[in-house]
């Protein structure tokens, strides 16, 4: 505690005149008062609280007052709390207090807002999972509470910097893993966009750099296209006597990156679509829809549009929402040039998404229902009996960024879906108790099995009978959330029952080789079953699904992890950064570095992304201490670092010439006499790298292979790639994860 100054009482005032008059500018007959009275409760209890920086504590509570004044454009209550949203936790005034100060509303959100933070602090090594299950509980309640949390999480965001390093990751990535999501379900595009960079920004901090230098060196030449593109059709619209804007969109870093990942192409290719977004005022006494497609049908008078590139959010909004037409056309010089038509409407629905729909709440019904609709299904999956936190969250976020298909029952009533959802899916959409009892499925009159892909127009005759079980394959027929909790719930029972018999009968095996379970065989029995989880493993052999006769031989594998045992790490103690954090538990606040010349070993290379020395890598600490290392960008990493946030550990691997690590490349190029050999012996000749396995595919003259080998570090990977690269024919050579040739295997 120190007493502020003037000039800090000042600036204080200052700062929340600014929130006062950005919410009165657009409510001018709005509650002042209560506004008022919360900043003054606020800054009161508030006083001589310092953050991490120095300034003053109430900055924070005011900045997330103005993101919500601003940015989400919420009313006087949702600012009210904003101020207050840290004072329960952070100071001595009980929810009590805020209620009777201000009233039962104010008080329940207050305290919404506490219990979620409360649940962050409580947690230690996992269980991040059961606060976001708390999160969302919380939402459905009221939603308030979640926007308030996600204008909180946006300005944390933003204040990021003065955090220790294994902090920044773990509020980034649960930022990345579960508030982006968010946002972008509840509509708030920008704020969406924003939590994005910032979260890669922190995760990868070269990479981040390098894109936006890229972005910066191509803007002049973006100008000028844009320019030459959107001229005609400015002026067209002036002919029609719009009102309107035309933009460029310009592509967040983060979306960037994802696209460069997804599909392997470089940062050129992604970057050369170029897209624009027309917004308009719209004119009285015609419908917007029907103006939107007037706009389109003139900017298709100059440009040719690209044939099955239309897609009519029109007709049928996103269930978040969303409305525009969206259209491609041939630009200049061959460019392909994405369009959005939007009226203003429809623009700040995009962008503040939820807040703006109650604005508009009058004569658009079905986007509410859409909502309300999602959130109801939310609630129901929370219900279920015990259903599994972590197991809950990814089947939720799952289906938080689907994409929607719109299907029909046999009445014509529409569904709109996630997706890849299939019969089954669209059965337990329709109730619980129905695919219970599905027997089998008609589209478009035929018959199809439940595992059937729906696709946007199918329409949908559910089969049911009233003997029919759901079978346990059924969970690989179900995408949405929904339907995976229902089926779950019905075997997780069952499925209780034969891990216990498999645990059994491990033991039982095992003593009678005179051994325990222990965590070194179970890994080496996992390895062996390519199986994650330990009660995978031990439901599958108590199902007999996979057997154990030949224990005593899988006992002599050599695990993957045999390759690393020579290693160690070492402790280097808190660095500076860490230095100013109050240390609740030392393990958490030290940065490993792994070298080779140590016999204790204790870290494990992760089977999903196969990280190698020079990769940029993050650890998780387990149970017994040792570390699992991922590569950072590694989605299982990310996913880890959200749900399991306390067992971070920085890791930095120093480089490596003795040990060899798995990687994976997959080459594509133009099949010829003799390609084969040509790879294979370079290769070869490479002294310090070792193939494993060569898979080779040829279909009309192009090849695709898939090379598994063993390099000493990303150096001389990327050296092999180079030369790999100079073979004539080959037309790429890519690093992957060994997730994607699994996949492709299956084919
Ligand atoms: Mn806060």
């Amino acid at each position: 505690m120190s007493e502020f100054n003037d000039i800090e009482h000042q600036e204080i005032n200052e700062a929340f005149e600014q929130v006062l008059n950005v919410y009165l500018s657009s409510n001018p007959q709005g509650n002042e008062t209560l506004v008022r009275e919360a900043f003054h409760f606020a800054n009161q209890a508030h006083m001589g609280m310092r953050r991490k920086s120095g300034e003053p504590y109430i900055f924070h509570p005011i900045a997330v007052a103005m993101i919500i004044a601003k940015e989400i454009g919420l009313g006087a209550t949702s600012i009210a709390c904003a101020f207050l949203h840290d004072v329960v936790e952070d100071t001595e005034y009980t929810v009590e207090d805020i209620e009777g100060t201000f009233n039962a509303k104010i008080g329940g959100i207050v305290d919404g807002l506490t219990k979620l933070k409360g649940a962050t602090t409580i947690s230690t090594d996992s269980l991040q999972a059961e606060y976001f299950k708390k999160l969302l509980l919380t939402m459905s309640e009221d939603i308030r509470v979640i926007l308030i949390k996600i204008a909180d999480r946006l300005h944390n965001m933003r204040t990021l910097e003065v955090m220790a390093a294994h902090k920044q990751y773990k509020i980034a990535s649960e930022t990345l893993f579960i508030y982006a999501p968010l946002s972008h379900r509840l509509g708030l595009h920008l704020i969406k966009k924003e939590l994005e960079d910032l979260s890669f920004k922190f995760d990868h901090p070269e990479t981040y750099k390098i894109i936006e230098g890229k972005i910066e060196a191509t803007e002049k030449a973006r100008a000028a296209f844009f320019d030459k593109f959107s001229q005609p059709i400015k002026e067209r619209m002036k002919l029609l006597d719009f009102d309107f804007a035309i933009t460029e969109r310009v592509k967040s870093v983060y979306s960037i990156w994802q696209k460069m990942q997804v599909k392997k192409v470089p940062f050129e290719e992604i970057y050369d679509i170029f897209a624009i977004r027309v917004v308009f005022e719209p004119k009285l006494y015609m419908n917007e829809k029907t103006q939107c497609w007037n706009i389109y049908s003139a900017i298709t008078d100059i440009y040719t549009p690209k044939p099955d590139r239309i897609r009519d959010w029109l007709s049928s909004p996103k269930a978040n929402g969303y409305e525009a037409l969206h259209g491609t056309v041939m630009g200049p010089k061959g460019k392909w040039v994405e369009i959005q038509i939007r009226s203003a409407r429809m623009n700040e629905v995009a962008e503040k998404g939820y807040a703006a729909h109650w604005k508009y709440k009058g004569g658009h019904e079905l986007n509410e229902t859409a909502l309300e609709r999602w959130l109801k299904n939310v609630r129901e999956v929370l219900e279920s009996p015990d259903s599994d936190a972590v197991e809950f969250l990814d089947d939720f976020k799952a289906n938080l960024f689907s994409n929607e298909i719109m299907v029909f029952t046999p009445k014509g009533q529409m569904k709109i879906m996630a997706q890849e959802s299939t019969a089954l899916d669209f059965a337990f959409e329709i109730h619980s108790e129905v695919g219970y009892h599905c027997i089998g499925a008609k589209v478009n009159h035929k018959t199809v099995p439940l595992s059937y892909k729906l696709k946007s127009g199918d329409q949908v005759e559910i089969l049911t009978s009233p003997k029919a079980k759901p079978a346990e394959d059924w969970i690989d027929y179900v995408t949405s959330g929904k339907a995976k909790s229902k089926i779950k719930d019905l075997f997780k029972a069952d499925r209780k029952k034969f891990m216990r018999i498999g645990e059994k009968s491990i033991q039982e095996e095992l003593s009678k080789l005179k051994l325990t379970l222990n965590t070194r065989i179970l890994k080496k029995l996992l390895a062996h079953f390519d199986i994650q989880k330990r009660d995978e493993l031990f439901f599958k052999i108590g199902k007999e699904i996979i057997t154990l006769e030949d224990l005593p031989k899988i006992l002599k594998e050599k695990t993957p992890n045999k390759l690393v045992k020579y290693w160690t790490l070492q402790f280097w103690g808190t660095n500076k950064k860490t230095g100013t954090e109050k240390k609740k538990n030392n393990k958490k606040d030290v940065k490993v570095r792994i070298t080779d010349d140590s016999e204790d070993i204790s870290y494990h290379i992760a089977h999903c992304c196969h990280p190698i020395p020079g990769d940029d890598v993050v650890g998780f600490r387990n149970e017994d201490n040792s570390i699992d290392l991922h590569k950072r960008d590694c989605s299982e990493a990310i996913k880890l670092m959200s749900s399991y946030g306390g067992s971070i550990v920085e890791a930095e691997w120093a480089t490596h010439k003795l040990m060899s690590f798995l990687s994976v490349i997959k080459i594509n190029g133009i099949d010829r006499m003799g390609m084969l050999s040509n790879i294979a012996n370079l290769i070869s000749n490479e002294h310090a790298v070792n193939m494993r396995t060569v898979q080779f595919e040829t279909f009309d003259g192009i090849f695709e292979g898939v090379i598994h080998l063993y390099v000493p570090n990303t150096e001389e990977l990327n050296n092999l790639i180079l030369k790999l690269l100079k073979i004539k024919g080959i037309n790429s050579v890519l690093r992957i994860e060994n997730k994607d040739t699994k996949s492709k295997n299956k084919k």
